[in-house]
């Protein structure tokens, strides 16, 4: 008999990421019943708030209640005017996903009919792509690591970008069993490998061990691309492309692009997922312009409450989990589709709380 209870750690935070956490947890606690689940959900401090508040971003209890639970759900962390001594944000998720080895960030974005995007073309409709950003390393492993040489006109600042084998090598397994997992449900199956391999060594290393890891997965199509004209195809014909895997700082800004695909950062849904743990959390951040407006768009967040009950569902063997995300999925779809609902995002009025009873009344 598969586990039916799953305790959730959930790290609201700072600003709308308090708004459409709980707004998931809405719809996750509506759905558990339909599927004869039930989600066991904690909330711990985290964020600049709790920063302000108690000196500390990312307490010891909050990181080991994270280990210890079933899934990670976590809203969005840092505002404006909080810093940290040397002036840098107050970013918990890069401390989480160094300390619990999250080394693959997962971005996938589609388009959903009733909600238009940027892009004129009628191929639009059918963007469906997940990005697989590298998180433990490249240009980020020298947050904390950076020095400055000399001073005045000969001062120069230096951030160093580490390419492992190791790391490479395991972010590109993930992204080609994505492929193939994406090839058995009718996907193309295809990875699109983005670095700049025709200027740094570091590059160049990265593409040698993605042909390499490449070799061990003859069923799954790849190519390689330059990470400049990535950025000019991703606008042309993102329906062309199906999984990407890039660097961490790549991906990092193409994560935003793509999210402007779909429409908005409301609505692109994020996971980082390594091999212990995952946590699944919305791609935008705090938006202080709209928080505690009740205005937020929850859907990237509802997503990744999808994306967290699959993770879970494969984690467990229990496919009872994955109905529920595509209930979620579909019900999501449908109230946009039907015009039930429309963000704000999209020029439309509908608030959180509209958003939520939508999916809840169409599981
Ligand atoms: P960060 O640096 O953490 O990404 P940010 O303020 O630069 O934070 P976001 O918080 O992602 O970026 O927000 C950028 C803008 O997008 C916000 O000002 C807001 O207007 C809009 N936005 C982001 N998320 C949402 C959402 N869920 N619903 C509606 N609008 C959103």
């Amino acid at each position: 008999m598969s586990k039916t209870s799953y305790s959730i750690a959930v790290l609201p935070g700072d600003g709308i990421g308090v708004e459409v956490i709980d707004a998931t947890i809405d719809v996750l606690q509506a759905l558990a019943p339909r599927i004869g689940r039930h989600f066991d959900f904690a909330k711990h401090p985290a964020g600049a708030q709790h920063y302000v508040d108690s000196g500390e971003s990312l307490p010891e209890s909050t990181l080991a209640a994270c280990r210890a639970a079933d899934a990670i759900l976590f809203g969005a962390m840092g505002l404006p005017n909080v810093r940290q001594a040397d002036g840098t944000e107050i970013i918990p998720q890069l401390d989480i996903r160094f300390a619990l080895d999250l080394y693959a960030g997962v971005r996938p974005i589609r388009t959903f009919a009733g909600l238009p995007g940027p892009l004129a073309d009628a191929r639009a409709a059918q963007i469906d792509l997940v990005l697989v950003r590298e998180s433990t390393e490249g240009l980020f492993h020298a947050r904390g690591r950076g020095r400055i040489e000399g001073t005045g006109d000969e001062a120069a600042a230096l951030d160093t970008m580490k390419i492992t084998h190791k790391g490479t090598a395991r972010i590109c397994d993930f992204a080609l069993k994505l492929a193939r997992q994406r090839k058995a449900r009718g996907k193309p199956g295809r990875v699109t490998n983005v670095d700049k391999a025709n200027v740094f060594l570091s590059m160049a290393f990265w593409r040698q061990v993605f042909e390499e890891r490449a070799k061990a997965f003859p069923d799954v199509a790849t190519e390689n691309a330059y990470v400049d004209a990535m950025a000019l195809n991703l606008v042309m014909k993102p329906w062309a492309y199906d999984v990407l895997v890039t660097e961490n700082m790549f991906g990092d800004i193409l994560s935003d692009l793509i999210a402007a695909l779909a429409g908005g950062m409301g609505m692109a849904p994020s996971a980082d997922i390594g091999d212990d743990y995952a946590l699944f959390q919305p791609a935008h951040g705090t938006a202080p312009d709209i928080a505690g407006q009740g205005i937020a768009n929850p859907s990237a967040t509802i997503l990744s409450g999808a994306m967290m009950l699959d993770w879970l569902a494969a984690r467990h063997g229990d496919s009872t989990l994955a109905d529920g995300a595509r209930a979620i999925e579909d019900a999501l779809s449908s109230a946009f589709a039907k015009g039930i609902v429309r963000p704000r995002e999209f020029g439309g009025s509908s608030g959180t709380a509209d958003i939520v009873r939508a999916v809840v009344g169409g599981l």
